[in-house]
């Protein structure tokens, strides 16, 4: 049914103007349909390694919020700062950092006190 038909359409990829059979072809040629594909893939892999992110620091947090002491990670999440302001804030005194070995551990309600004030 549709062979008979021509069709100018804009490649999705390369933005290029090209003749199509349906009205539903989105890209000019295997070329631009093969990259666009890996393009898509590439996307796809970047949006799960930021829900796999996104999900670890909810983990994190979550295991923040039920304890009294954190570790780095968790004081970094639930205080919402990099490890170097971490340190720089410990380095500073205002706060203090336990060590359990070679562990350092944070009071929370120090946390919560520091940042209220
Ligand atoms: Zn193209």
């Amino acid at each position: 049914m549709s062979s008979n038909i021509r069709i100018t359409r804009i490649c999705q990829f390369c933005g290029g103007s090209f003749t199509a059979k349906t009205t539903v072809t989105k890209y000019c040629g295997d070329n631009c349909s093969k990259r666009a594909y890996k393009l898509r893939m590439k996307e796809e892999k970047i949006q799960q390694s930021n829900t796999e992110t996104a999900t670890t620091l909810n983990q994190a947090w979550v295991n923040a919020s039920q304890k009294d002491y954190l570790n780095v990670k968790e004081t970094c999440v639930f205080m919402g700062i990099s490890r170097t302001t971490l340190w720089r804030l410990v380095s500073k005194d205002s706060l203090s950092a336990k060590s359990i070995g070679r562990k350092r551990i944070f009071r929370k309600s120090e946390l919560e006190t520091f940042l209220n004030q």
